[in-house]
């Protein structure tokens, strides 16, 4: 099996089981994300240990990629520091921008399998639609976050 049979099967199977598919009741913030070109929804919950996220999860409907990425996402960012987690969003942008050197794809683990969205950039907002979230989430700045009002500018780099 070629690398990329084995991505696309990986999102397809985070589809169908999602991980961290659950609200988290006491969650120290709670963010809507929306990405209008396709239909994505998600609301993403996350709780905080002092600068530490204890535990994120979410809950939403839109498409293969969207949800998978959201499941990929909860699952690597529980129990990394509120840096980790943003230095991670940075690498992962790049990843489905297509500018992450192949020598740095490895340190993404399942998160590597997003990278084939690269080739299409629509596909781009359906995969970052859960970091984006959570980068709010982790600014603390907005209830709401939609694709439509990201500007064409990748995330700031922290940690780089
Ligand atoms: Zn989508």
């Amino acid at each position: 099996m070629s690398s990329e049979a084995l991505y696309q099967e990986l999102i397809l199977e985070h589809n169908r089981k999602p991980r961290n598919f659950r609200e988290i009741e006491n969650a120290d913030r709670t963010i809507e994300g929306r990405n209008p070109l396709c239909g994505d929804q998600l609301t993403l919950w996350v709780k905080m240990d002092g600068d530490r996220i204890a535990d994120a999860a979410f809950k939403g409907q839109g498409c293969a990629i969207s949800k998978a990425s959201a499941s990929l996402m909860t699952t690597a960012v529980k129990g990394k520091t509120r840096a980790e987690a943003e230095a991670l969003f940075d690498r992962f942008h790049k990843l489905v921008m297509g500018q992450l050197p192949e020598s740095e794809q490895a340190s993404l683990g399942s998160l590597r399998a997003l990278g084939g969205v690269s080739k299409f950039p629509l596909r781009v907002k359906c995969a970052s639609l859960a970091w984006h979230a959570l980068h709010s989430a982790l600014e603390n700045d907005e209830r709401e976050v939609s694709t439509e009002r990201e500007g064409p500018e990748p995330p700031p780099l922290e940690g780089a």
